[in-house]
């Protein structure tokens, strides 16, 4: 039951190509950890998964559910069931959080050819997925993310991915100031959300968020492609080794 299929992609931006021929597959039920030093390429990757339009793929194939994503505008991937994280981190003053989880829940409710939830059951519902994240209500009625501090950028983030309930969900920790409460939220939202019909990727330079998320694969990436894929002790060679010992070892076998 494979959900996302990445063959050889390769993307450019601003006319230098940094994907250089990524393979990736993610099946259903699974957790893939994407982790590599700065400047590798994931969030590259992630952006291209989501459509950006500052991002042009010139080579390779993205499948979504048997479909190909590349055809699809940015709206239509995240409607239909891919969530990125940092899709929405904008700033809207005068929009609340609220307003914003109603448009885009209702939104992909229309893709799915159901009617919008009226208001009250629409509360019951945010109300239900604000445990997931110990959040306060106080907290939808303000603008969206203006004036967030990062933790709460963060809760709100897997707030918003509690309630749209995606196929593919991508996180991706591009923050260096993830402090200690952030990774716990990251953490504790990804364990309840993951189940056996979604995936999750996390892309991360951390190897203390996986102390929380246990991953089914890591994968290094490195140069705009993935270099080694392991389980999850990958992550923890990688912490005592550092990254350049991949290097060594894959321009050994080459
Ligand atoms: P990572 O998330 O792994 O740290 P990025 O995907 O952010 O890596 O960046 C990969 C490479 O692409 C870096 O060398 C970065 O400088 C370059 N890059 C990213 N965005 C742009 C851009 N808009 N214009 C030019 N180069 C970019
Ligand atoms: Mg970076
Ligand atoms: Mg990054």
């Amino acid at each position: 039951n494979v959900i996302l299929s990445v063959r050889n992609l390769t993307a450019e931006v601003d006319g230098i190509q940094i994907l250089k021929g990524l393979n990736l597959e993610v099946k259903a039920g699974e957790i893939h950890a994407i982790m590599g030093p700065n400047g590798s390429g994931k969030s590259t990757f992630s952006k291209v998964l989501a459509g950006h339009p500052d991002y042009t793929v010139t080579g390779g194939e993205i499948t979504f559910q048997g479909k190909n994503l590349l055809e699809l505008e940015a709206e239509e991937r995240a409607r239909s069931g891919i969530f990125l994280a940092f899709q929405y981190p904008i700033e809207i003053p005068g929009v609340s959080n609220l307003d914003f989880l109603r448009v885009a829940y209702n939104s992909k409710r229309k893709h799915q050819g159901l009617e919008e939830l009226d208001a009250f059951d629409f509360d019951d519902l945010v109300n239900q997925k604000l445990d997931i994240v110990k959040m306060d209500p106080a907290f939808l009625s303000r603008s969206l993310n203006e004036g967030f501090s990062g933790g709460e950028k963060k809760r709100n983030e897997i707030l918003q991915m509690a309630m749209l309930e995606p196929m593919l969900g991508i996180l991706d920790e591009t923050d260096s100031g993830l402090d200690i409460d952030a990774l716990k939220i990251v953490s504790n939202g990804v364990n309840q959300l993951a189940h056996a019909e979604n995936a999750i990727v996390l892309i991360t330079h951390y190897q203390r968020l996986l102390d929380y998320i246990t991953p089914d694969y890591v994968h290094v990436m490195e140069g705009g492609r993935i270099l080694t894929t392991g389980g999850k002790e990958l992550a923890l060679e990688l912490e005592a080794r550092g990254y350049d010992w991949v290097r060594e070892e894959e321009a050994a076998e080459v």
